[in-house]
């Protein structure tokens, strides 16, 4: 029913539609890849951030065990010098001195006390952290071969649309493939859309004049939307099959 001007120009306008669909997904291609390796990258530098810290942490215990030796060695250094001194005062200035190494010493183990509970917190992190990135690895290696198969699908697409355009462009009036490309230019990539059954261009939903509709529905030349001057078919509602009765209400 449909004429073949009409029945080419949609075969048209659908590889058309199969073409950009195409090289929109394969432009994203490297996004896509750069999204779940930045993904990866983020999962790898939580780890290395964990263990920096947690190097941090053990050279700051490192100094404080330092500190905490100094303090002890200075108490040895007084309990020498208490044993030799002669007054009173002196011997009282040494225990002075001697009291304040002490608490030093306290100070410095209290705080090495600390350093340890915070480095077991930071290990279950980055035990934490591995295991996220063991996952993630093991995510994106998939997502990425699945992106590289989907690419060779698309780009098989691509080429297989590119050749049936060229085969439905040698058998097209010029005329009408000019006009077929003018409009596709201004409206998005769509020259040709349905008319609906109740009138309204599918594409821009302005109702059709009644006289423009009666000869979208003959489906046998070219009539465009006076709105939008995309080229208007018509697919009539199914016949209904035969023997099924519809019962009315
Ligand atoms: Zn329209």
């Amino acid at each position: 029913m449909m004429s073949p001007d009409l029945d080419r120009l949609i075969g048209l306008q659908q590889l058309d539609s199969t073409i950009d669909d195409a090289r929109r997904r394969i432009a994203a291609h490297p996004e896509r890849v750069a999204e779940a390796e930045a993904r990866l990258a983020e999962a790898r530098q939580r780890v290395e951030l964990a263990k920096g810290r947690l190097k941090e942490n053990h050279e700051a215990r490192r100094a404080l065990e330092k500190d905490a030796a100094v303090f002890q060695a200075r108490i040895s250094k007084f309990k020498d010098q208490q044993a030799a001194v002669k007054t009173n005062r002196e011997y009282q200035a040494i225990q002075h001195e001697t009291e304040t190494a002490q608490r030093d010493v306290a100070a410095a183990e209290e705080k090495v006390l600390e350093r340890m509970m915070e480095a077991d917190g930071i290990a279950a992190e980055i035990k934490e952290a591995e295991a996220l990135l063991a996952k993630q690895e093991k995510e994106v290696n998939a997502e990425k071969a699945a992106l590289t198969s989907e690419l060779t699908t698309v780009e098989a697409a691509l080429a297989k649309a590119t050749e049936a355009r060229a085969s439905v462009l040698a058998n097209l009036e010029p005329r009408l493939l000019s006009l077929f490309e003018q409009v596709s230019k201004v409206r998005k990539g769509i020259a040709i859309c349905a008319a609906t059954r109740d009138g309204l261009c599918s594409v821009c939903h302005v109702r059709l004049r009644p006289q423009v509709f009666q000869q979208v529905r003959q489906n046998d030349g070219i009539v465009q939307c006076d709105t939008c001057q995309r080229i208007l078919y018509y697919i009539p509602p199914p016949a209904p099959a035969e023997g099924v009765v519809t019962h009315a209400p």
